[in-house]
């Protein structure tokens, strides 16, 4: 899985004629992993893989890979931004108490909101492409 989109991230960038260095290809590794990251988790994350790591290209690359949709940014109670690989369909669940932030992964769930979504926004003449919903409430923990 991870390897798969690792591979596809590669393709994007010769398609683009883009040169793959080693940085990018650092960088990209941590994108397929489909965790979520912050740029100083990012920087910290590639200290641990190289012997300098240039913060300036770490923030153009992070564009760069905005830009060609394969990554996504969340921001988070409108401050911290949070990244991850972008997805045809994502589900989040924020606590806005402990401001836990975590993917849904069931596969049902995310058909059956393609389903409800489709008919509704093809009223607008629109297609979709991707979508992402945020879900919010109070964790198990939060509650007590
Ligand atoms: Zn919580
Ligand atoms: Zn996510």
């Amino acid at each position: 899985m991870y390897d798969e989109l690792y591979k596809e991230y590669i393709n994007i960038l010769k398609k683009n004629k883009i040169k793959i260095t080693y940085v990018r290809q650092c960088i990209l590794k941590i994108i397929a992993s489909r965790k979520h990251f912050t740029t100083s988790e990012l920087i910290s994350e590639l200290e641990s893989q190289m012997d300098t790591v240039n913060v300036m290209s770490v923030y153009n690359n992070i564009d760069l890979f905005l830009n060609l949709n394969l990554l996504l940014a969340n921001s988070l109670n409108g401050k911290q931004i949070v990244y991850e690989a972008a997805a045809p369909k994502l589900i989040h669940i924020n606590c806005y108490k402990c401001k836990k932030f975590e993917h849904i992964n069931y596969s049902s769930i995310d058909e059956k909101v393609s389903e409800v979504l489709k008919p509704l926004i093809e009223k607008f003449d629109f297609c979709i492409d991707y979508f992402k919903l945020d879900v919010y409430g109070l964790c198990k923990d939060c509650r007590k």
